[in-house]
This record gives C-alpha cells, sequence and structure tokens, in this order.
C-alpha cells in the first residue's frame, strides 16, 4: 500500500496540516493557530497536537506514514534538522526541531524551509508544472524565495539559498529588517510598502490615506495603501509602483544570471498584482539581456495556500524516488 507524508506548513499566525499522497491530492487538512507568541515549546506542542488530531481525523495509522515534512520560516540546517534562526518564530534559535518531533511521534521526520517547499509546491503541481527551472518569490510580509533548477529544490552550500528578499536592489535604498539598506524587501514586501509610506507622511507629504484611517499611523497596512493607489492617491500609487520597479530589476538579475525564464509570485501581495505589474515588465524587457527578455514570464501562483504542504510532502516523496519529473 502506498504510504503518505504528514506534511505541516508552520506559519507565524497559522499550522496547516495535510496528510498527502504521492500524487499530491491532500486527503485530509486542518488548520490550527501556531501561538508563536506564547514561545518555542508552545508552538512544538501544537504542532504535535495537530499531527495527533490529523492522524485520529483520517483513521490512518504511524505504520502507513513515510514521513513527517516540517515547511518551516527562517534559516535552517537541512541534513541536521537544525533551525538554526527564524525571524517570525520568538525564540528560535538553533532549535533541533526534526529531532525534538521524531522522538514525540516516532515517526521519520524531514525539514525544508517553507519558501522552498512553495516553490517545489508549485513545480510539482501549480503553475510551474511544465518548468523544470523556476524561481518562486513569496511576497507578503516580508518577501522570500525558493529556485527550483532540474527539477530539484537548490539549497546553496549551507541550505540559505533563495533568501531574495535580501538582494541589494538599490545601496542608497531604506533600512531594511535584516539591518541592511535597500534590499527587495524594503521596497517590495507588505511591511516595505508601510514603511515607505509613513516614512513619505512624516516627511510631509500629503496622501489621501489619511481619511481612510482614523486613529493613527499604526493603522496603516499594504491592502489599504493598495486601496488608495487604486482611487488614485498619487503618493500610494508611486510607491506601489516602485514596488513593482525594484521587484523587476531583482528578476532581472535572476533572468540573466540563471537564465530562467519562469517565475512564480505568491503570497498575499500577489492579489494586487495589475497595480505593479506594468512597472515590472518594463524593468523586466530593460534590464535582461535582450535576446532573452522577452520569454520571462512571470506568473501567479496556481496552489495558493496549499503549495506550501503539498511541496513539503513532494520533497518526501522526491527523496524516495517515488516522484520522478
Ligand atoms: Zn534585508
Amino acid at each position: 500500500m502506498d504510504k503518505n507524508v504528514i506534511a505541516v506548513d508552520i506559519g507565524g499566525t497559522n499550522l496547516r496540516f495535510g496528510v498527502v499522497k504521492k500524487t499530491g491530492q491532500i486527503i485530509h487538512k486542518i488548520v490550527r493557530p501556531t501561538e508563536a507568541d506564547a514561545g518555542r515549546d508552545a508552538v512544538i506542542e501544537n504542532i504535535i497536537n495537530g499531527i495527533d488530531e490529523i492522524l485520529a481525523l483520517s483513521k490512518i495509522k504511524k505504520s502507513s506514514i513515510l514521513a513527517i515534512s516540517l515547511a518551516t520560516p527562517g534559516f535552517i540546517d537541512i541534513d541536521k534538522g537544525i533551525i538554526t534562526f527564524s525571524p517570525n518564530l520568538p525564540g528560535w534559535r538553533n532549535v533541533n526541531f526534526g529531532k525534538i518531533i521524531k522522538n514525540n511521534l516516532n515517526i521519520p521526520v524531514t525539514i525544508e524551509n517553507d519558501a522552498n517547499a512553495a516553490a517545489f509546491g508549485e513545480k510539482w503541481l501549480g503553475a510551474g508544472k511544465n518548468s523544470r527551472n523556476l524561481i518562486c518569490i513569496t511576497m507578503g510580509t516580508g518577501i522570500g524565495g525558493g529556485i527550483i533548477l532540474d527539477n530539484k529544490i537548490w539549497h546553496g552550500e549551507r541550505g540559505m539559498a533563495g533568501e531574495i528578499g535580501h538582494i541589494t536592489v538599490n545601496p542608497d535604498g531604506p533600512l531594511c529588517n535584516c539591518g541592511n539598506y535597500g534590499c527587495l524587501e524594503a521596497y517590495s514586501s507588505g511591511t516595505g510598502i508601510v514603511n515607505r509610506i509613513i516614512d513619505a507622511m512624516k516627511k510631509g507629504k500629503k496622501t489621501s490615506l489619511l481619511s481612510i484611517i482614523k486613529n493613527g499611523i499604526n493603522e496603516i497596512t499594504p491592502e489599504k495603501v493598495f486601496f488608495a493607489a487604486k482611487k488614485g492617491d498619487s503618493l500610494s500609487l508611486e510607491l506601489v509602483e516602485d514596488a513593482g520597479k525594484y521587484l523587476g530589476i531583482a528578476i532581472s538579475d535572476f533572468a540573466n544570471l540563471l537564465n530562467i525564464k519562469t517565475i512564480i509570485l505568491y503570497g498575499g501581495l500577489v492579489s494586487s498584482f495589475g497595480l505593479f505589474s506594468k512597472r515590472m515588465k518594463e524593468e523586466i524587457i530593460k534590464r535582461t539581456i535582450p535576446s532573452f527578455s522577452k520569454e520571462v514570464r512571470v506568473l501567479k501562483a496556481g496552489l495558493k495556500q496549499d503549495a506550501g504542504i503539498i511541496g513539503a510532502a513532494g520533497v518526501v516523496f522526491q527523496k524516495k524516488g517515488e516522484l520522478r519529473f
């Protein structure tokens, strides 16, 4: 009998659990709160409880589970199953996560970066189904990325490949959360867009955004900036177009470096794609090697929120030789 994988996508807000078949079909799925602020041990307990719950709900025996595959944010040592650091999970430093979960459940555990898992999910069954090579850019609060080369996740020397959010797109640009200046994340992420508009408002720039926020700048969200841009607010529109411009600059770098033509955008900001795509495309055409620039295509993700679960499971099936492209 074919074995299934239990995949867990660990987000800052929610834990998504899925029992996934080797065809990629999710046969059971539950979503539970992460409670990241309650600390590391509480999150681990929530993960273990969630796995127990989905095992009970799906009436599947532990012996029929090939592995548990954890898609987790932050930097991880894949070989050792250690989370070295995760900015979105307070208190997570050098946690031997794979071992803790394995000891509690007695099922083999593998661990993968969440953006890599989403990229692999899109490659397997999403918008990148027919592409051997692709880059998946996760656009949400921050910016992440996963690189698929020759149908496999490219991990780099120490498992940290794909930190697309922290490539420099403007050496004189704004301060990023990582401490550097002018990173892509400082322009094209939700946090970047909000920080930039707050900065501009403090410098006295006019914006109609003030009419939709009643209790101060803390109420500003990327969605509100996109909304104001759509309604014609020139400052909001300028910053949203900047997000597209710098994204386009980054994409042209990837296309020139790797001769990669499939770029997939994933995450919350993609619903506003129409507002920044024109500027993005202009930069791609302008900066990519001319004979290749028209081949570069930027697609919206196909799997939505399930990409992480499907991809995390797919990584296990591929490792075991049950998934071949
Ligand atoms: Zn940065």
